[in-house]
């Protein structure tokens, strides 16, 4: 069958609009019709082949989307949290990648998607290395991926390897399913010089794909560059999501505005390596396209954007007063400013959007009093992951009534297969770390 019809549910059809009770009429991937429940019954018989699922007592909303992350970094969540990030990145992060190796990092992007899918994420932007395995574990599980190599420049052979390496699985899974698709990931302008970001956003344009990178992230990172040096490259010219901009002053705003750079605010590991607060309220008083992301694990440390929304809307109001930062602003980043960024219908429930969407549960108790009115609010403020009873993508349940349901092997097989890859990993690390301390007296880098 391929058309589903969701019954005798609330709906939230975008952040601006008001709950309603409708059926929603899903036909392939495809929203293709919301019809108020009281006609539907006359309207179904004209409907042949339809599954029918009775949502009586829940509440439809957009699929979250999740615009910045690295979905393998589920191997050293809880590994530093308690050190800076020069160091989070170069004494723990960058010693253990090297030892990860295609598979570990399979199993690695499958713990966080299905993480990702239990919390109601149903589109996920992810930069890191091992492209192939991340777009297969997002291909199986069937969720909406963004992929991009994680793009650094050492040598001319080891950045031809990268580049080769992004192309080589653009070539292999880009447009997959109309729901995987691969992009260019220079990893920030202190690691990738600006001759090959100009490259970079040649290519990107030759292979009409977008770009993400991580922008003034730190505070280190405003001495190193200029972000108008940035824009110069022709990086901004093609769909650009920016993570973190945390140290964006006036003229880096105006530059991301008059250059339409969408920009990923990731206030958990923000402030959880001590960057500080990105100054949201006032990129979207300039019309800069905001969105949410996790940021990775290793520095959150959980792929959830009910925590990122909460955490997020309370710093904007610390920072510029409690009248700023309406809970329709925040929905939106959450749902259709990503689409914007991705250039898809997504983050909307109306005919002709694609059939990404999450079912919360709405007689919890984070939702009383579940009067319509609130629900919104309650969303932003008070409801985590266990109100998610349901998550579509592509008009595919993918996980409903807290089972998985686009899993092939057993959920009990993955997780000893991650496990036993995590520590391999720590072995492995272990063992190198005590050689080179014993023969160099240097750290494990
Ligand atoms: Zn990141």
């Amino acid at each position: 069958m391929s058309k589903k019809l969701l019954k005798n549910a609330y709906v939230l059809i975008s952040a601006d609009d008001d709950v309603e009770k409708m059926n929603i009429l899903i036909d392939k991937d495809e929203i293709e019709d919301l019809i108020p429940v009281e006609i539907t019954n006359k309207r179904e018989q004209g409907i042949e082949n339809v599954e029918e699922f009775d949502l009586s007592g829940k509440l439809i909303v957009p699929g979250f989307i999740n615009a910045h992350t690295h979905s393998v970094m589920s191997y050293f969540r809880g590994l530093a949290d308690d050190v800076s990030i020069d160091d989070w990145l170069f004494k723990y992060m960058f010693p253990r990648e090297d030892l990860l190796e295609s598979e570990m990092a399979y199993y690695g992007a499958m713990v966080s998607i299905l993480e990702m899918i239990s919390n109601g994420i149903t589109t996920f932007v992810d930069m890191y290395m091992f492209t192939d395995s991340v777009a297969k574990a997002a291909y199986d599980l069937g969720i909406r991926a963004y992929i991009s190599r994680g793009l650094s420049y050492d040598t001319p052979e080891g950045w031809k390897k990268r580049l080769n390496e992004n192309i080589g699985t653009y070539e292999k899974y880009n447009g997959l399913d109309d729901r995987i698709y691969i992009g260019f990931g220079p990893h920030a302008p202190y690691t990738v010089p600006i001759d090959k970001l100009k490259e970079v956003a040649k290519l990107a344009k030759k292979y009409q794909t977008h770009v993400q990178i991580h922008l003034l992230e730190s505070t280190n990172e405003k001495q190193l560059y200029n972000l108008i040096d940035i824009e110069n490259t022709g990086l901004f010219e093609v769909p650009t999501i920016s993570a973190h901009c945390v140290y964006a002053d006036e003229k880096d705003i105006e530059v991301l505005s008059r250059s339409e750079v969408n920009v990923a605010y990731n206030p958990t590991s923000n402030m959880k390596l001590g960057n500080g607060i990105a100054p949201i309220v006032k990129m979207l008083e300039k019309g800069i396209n905001v969105t949410f992301g996790t940021d990775g694990s290793a520095s959150n440390n959980s792929l959830n954007l009910f925590s990122e929304m909460k955490i997020g809307a309370i710093l904007q109001k610390y920072k510029y007063g409690p009248d700023k930062f309406h809970v329709e602003e925040i929905l939106r980043m959450a749902w259709e400013n990503g689409g914007f960024a991705l250039e898809e219908k997504l983050g909307r429930l109306e005919p002709g959007f694609k059939a990404d969407l999450v079912v919360l549960d709405i007689n919890s108790l984070e939702f009383f009093p579940n009067d319509l009115s609130k629900l919104k609010s309650h969303i932003v403020y008070s409801v985590n992951p266990k109100n998610v009873y349901a998550s579509m993508a592509a008009g595919k349940w993918l996980y409903f009534d807290g089972k998985f349901l686009t899993l092939k092997e057993g959920e009990e097989k993955i997780y000893e297969q991650f496990y036993n890859y995590y520590k391999t990993l720590e072995n492995k690390h272990n063992s190198l770390n005590f050689s080179s301390n014993y023969n160099t007296n240097d750290n494990c880098r």
